[in-house]
């Protein structure tokens, strides 16, 4: 009977491209849906891709596959990959690995994992981004789990990653739940992304006038620039894009609400319990959940706004400071996400290299950017960053975006514009850069009301002012 190095269970599209790019690297894969039609279809269509093995039922699959065995499961993330697991692992033997190529919480990975190990079975739990696309032609893979797991899976995961210079997307990230915490923030981040370029879009359309198609080339003139990435990239064809029913622009017939799943909400989620100030992700997570609320907004529309504001005014440069501005607020998204990584790698103990993260997410990935070599070089420098933002290479970024930040930021408010992320983001850097915060006088009232003792500058220890006495100061 023919040995398959791996089986892939959940045919839908990730799947079934998953499986494909794996048969196209000369791998033997064994293919396996609940609904057989997936399989069939699988086989018909793409079977002379490479070496396919057709598998019935989880023993079939399991029956075809070479030791110790792996099985790649893509269905749908929560109970039905914890239904799947429970049809697979009483199949398996010591040794064997099940991978969890879907977008889990790694909180359930950890669970997962800890259940696994339990029974002699290595747990992988592998973010994986990309799309479709990415699944067939090269993702971006982030696999968690044992070192030993990845001794026996990694070279088959790496040989289906996209490359850049020759360097996999892919690395071994860490023990358990690190893979899809990972997975986790990088979604959180490109909601971010995505959230600045659309505020550009709306900036230099509603404060220049430019039409779709002029910003269609606005952005493909950016995409030769520092902001070179995926997104720049597609966001010129999307203005592009001229709706065939109505001759319209298909951004102009695209409802204006968008949609936030798992993962950027529990990138914020995680970032609360963790501490960690990703005010970037989270404004970006609050206006997708904004644009959603249509009786809001409905009943919001007769609100006033400035007065003698000019739509199409911004003047000359405005275009360029805009440039600067999404640049720099962009750099403040990444640094956040970087500080959540690291705050979670060091909660969970797990050792997560911020290096290799950006070299691993420089292709393949929807994030995917000329920018991450920048960061892959200031992680990888003799003296670690605390925060990106720190980085020579992008302190000296925001020195020279600063001014032009500043001037969106204040001509936005101006012209009654919503610029969330462009806000925050200058926020957070001037909140950083600053040489006391409010925070003392919080303090203070914290005390004042609940009692809750302050720190001083000036001395070691807690205090407490005797606010309904005679305000004197006690040591607490
Ligand atoms: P999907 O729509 O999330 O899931 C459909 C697949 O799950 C089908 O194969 C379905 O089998 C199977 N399934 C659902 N419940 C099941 C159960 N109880 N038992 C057995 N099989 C079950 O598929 P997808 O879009 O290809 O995504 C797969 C995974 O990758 C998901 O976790 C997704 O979040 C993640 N992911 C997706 C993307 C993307 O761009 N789509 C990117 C990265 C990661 P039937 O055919 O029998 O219904």
């Amino acid at each position: 009977m023919t040995q398959a190095q791996i089986g892939v269970t959940g045919l839908a599209v990730m799947g079934a491209n998953l499986a494909r790019n794996l048969a196209r690297h000369g791998h033997t894969v064994a293919v396996h849906n609940r609904s057989q039609y997936r399989t069939k279809a699988l086989i018909e269509e793409h079977g002379h891709e490479g070496a396919f093995v057709a598998c019935d039922t989880p023993e079939e699959l399991v029956a075809a596959l070479e030791r110790p065995r792996r099985v790649l499961i893509m269905v749908q993330a929560g109970a039905p990959t914890d239904a799947v697991i429970e049809e697979f692992a009483p199949l398996l033997e010591p040794g064997d690995m099940i991978v969890d190529g879907g977008n889990a919480h790694f909180l359930d990975t950890r669970r997962r994992e800890a259940a696994l190990r339990e029974r002699d079975i290595h747990f992988v739990g592998a973010g994986v981004s990309g799309g479709e696309e990415g699944a067939l032609l090269g993702p971006s893979i982030m696999p968690g789990g044992s070192k030993e797991s990845y001794q026996a899976l990694g070279p088959m995961l790496e040989d289906i990653a996209a490359k850049v210079d020759g360097v996999p997307c892919c690395t071994h990230i860490g023990p358990d739940g690190a893979g899809h915490f990972v997975k986790m923030v990088h979604n959180g981040i490109e909601y971010a992304d995505m959230q600045l370029i659309a505020e550009a879009y709306d900036l230099l359309r509603q404060g220049l006038g430019l039409t779709p198609a002029e910003l269609a080339d606005v952005f493909e003139q950016w995409n030769e620039s520092e902001l070179s990435s995926y997104l720049i990239e597609i966001t010129a064809e999307v203005l592009r894009q001229v709706d065939a029913a109505t001759g319209k622009p298909l951004v102009d017939v695209i409802s204006d609400q968008a949609e936030q799943k798992g993962t950027g909400r529990w990138t914020v989620q995680i970032a609360l319990d963790l501490g960690v100030p990703v005010s970037g992700i989270a404004e970006a997570v609050f206006a997708r959940s904004l644009s959603g609320h249509a009786e809001l907004r409905e009943v919001s529309r007769a609100l006033p706004g400035p007065s003698g504001a000019t739509a199409g005014s911004a003047g000359e440069g405005f275009a360029e400071d805009v440039r600067q501005a999404l640049y720099a607020s962009k750099i403040v998204a990444y640094a956040q996400g970087f500080d959540q990584i690291r705050a979670g790698s060091t909660e969970y103990g797990w050792d997560i290299n911020p290096g290799s993260l950006a070299t691993i997410w420089r292709g393949g990935c929807i994030i995917r950017a000329d920018f991450l070599d920048r960061i892959r070089e200031a992680y990888e420098a003799e003296t670690k960053p605390v925060t990106l933002l720190a980085a020579p290479y992008f302190t000296d970024a925001l020195i020279l975006a600063q001014e032009s930040w500043r001037r969106v930021v204040v001509k936005a408010a101006e012209l009654g514009i919503p610029a969330p992320g462009f806000s925050t983001a200058l926020a957070y850097y001037d909140a950083l850069r600053a040489e006391r915060l409010p925070a003392a006088l919080i303090q203070g009232q914290r005390d004042f009301f609940g009692a809750h003792t302050y720190r001083r500058v000036d001395r070691e220890g807690s205090f407490h002012t005797l606010w309904s006495g005679d305000r004197s100061e006690v040591e607490a």
